[in-house]
This record gives C-alpha cells, structure tokens and sequence, in this order.
C-alpha cells in the first residue's frame, strides 16, 4: 500500500477507529457486541461504569465496572469519564484512559453506550473518527416482543423503556449507519462490513 500512496497519505485503518453501537433496549446490542468481538481480534470492548447491580450472568471488568454511588462520583470529579448519564435511575459511564490508551496504540475501541452518550463521544474530541452505528429491531412489534421475553420487565419498567425508546429512535438522524436486528449473523455481518469499509478510508494524517 505504501508504495502508492503519497507521503502523508494513509488509510483510516493503520490507526485505531471508535465504533459506537447504539439502539434502544431490545434491539439485541448485547448479542451483536459480544459476536464482533468474538470475530475481530482488533476489536476491545471499552468496559463501562455503572452504579446499577450485577445481573447474574455478568462479569464485573468484562461487561462492566460495577460502582457504588460513591466510587462513581470519584470518577465523574477525577474527570475520567469520557461522558456519563442516567438510565432508569442508575449512573453509566464510559472510562476515559482505557478509550484514549487503546486507541493511541493503534486498536478499534467498540462502545455500547445508549444515545446521548454515543453523540457525546462523537463530540468529545477524541483523536481518532468516531463511527456511530444505530441498531434497531425489525419492528416495534418486535421490540416490545423482545422486552418482554426478558421477563425482569414489571409493566412499568416496559413502559419506561418503551418510551426511552421512542425518544432514541428520534436521534437516528444523526447517525452514520442503520442496521436491522432481525437475524443476529445478518445484523453482524453487516456491521463486520461497516468496520471493513471504515478501515479503508483514504485519509491525510495531520503529523
Ligand atoms: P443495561 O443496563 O441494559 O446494560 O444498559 C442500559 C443502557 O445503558 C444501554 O442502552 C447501554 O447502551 C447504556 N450504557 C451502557 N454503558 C454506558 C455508558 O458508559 N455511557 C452511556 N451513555 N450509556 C451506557
């Protein structure tokens, strides 16, 4: 490649990329995530913070730092979140260093954050383009479907979440891609392509 480029010239992919999966609950970002990451090994998942309980199935470090309230606010005043906002009552945080760290030594970061934090890292300055992906389920239908499925869900915690929903799918606007859950090999297929595309773009380093 370097044989044919001009000096100066580059494609995105020699350095590192943050890829942010958004969509709201019941899209199956979970899932999708944890197959790319199965798939790419250039891929790290950035960990985030949160002051909401450990579900049975998780792991503290791998899917997430779990915080107390108070652990939490050292972060936020230490200024090592990278943007950090409230979901169902409970404080989420995406950690500044691990992102800029992994990404100084030339790896892709994927981030699962929901909307606001996914238009906040985009603002955030980071060294690096920042691709935001927005994942959605085939339908509402569906959506309430899968929510249910879930089966923690009180009736009211479905219907807060539903209308969370509603109002993340109004900021698909101002995403790059969109890409439809309906099955979970298609749906990562497609973002496998994103990450092909995106890693291709000619592009100018500016030192
Ligand atoms: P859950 O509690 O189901 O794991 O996540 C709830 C929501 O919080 C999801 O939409 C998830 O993408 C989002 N989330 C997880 N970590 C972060 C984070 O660090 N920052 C932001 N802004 N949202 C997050």
């Amino acid at each position: 490649m370097r044989d044919f480029l001009p000096e100066g010239w580059g494609v995105q992919g020699e350095r590192g990329i943050a890829f942010v999966v958004t969509g709201p609950s019941g899209a199956g970002k979970s899932s999708v995530i944890s197959e790319l990451l199965r798939r790419d090994k250039r891929l790290t998942f950035s960990v985030s913070a949160t002051t909401r309980p450990k579900r049975p199935d998780e792991v503290h470090g791998r899917d997430y730092y779990f915080l107390s309230e108070e652990e939490f606010e050292r972060l936020l005043s230490a200024g090592e979140l990278l943007e950090w906002t409230v979901y169902q009552g409970h404080r989420y945080g995406t950690p500044k260093r691990e992102v800029v760290d992994r990404l100084a030594q030339g790896k892709d970061v994927l981030l699962n954050v929901e909307v606001r934090g996914a238009l906040a890292i985009a603002g955030a300055g980071l060294p690096c383009p920042v691709v935001l992906i927005f994942l959605v389920p085939p339908s509402w239908e569906e959506l309430v479907r899968r929510i249910k499925a879930r089966g923690t869900e009180s009736e009211e915690a479905l219907q807060e979440r539903l209308t969370i929903a509603r109002e993340e799918v109004r900021h698909i606007p101002e995403f790059h891609y969109l890409v439809v859950n309906d099955r979970l090999e298609r749906a990562v297929e497609e973002i496998q392509a994103i990450f092909v595309a995106e890693r291709r773009r000619i592009t100018r380093w500016s030192e």
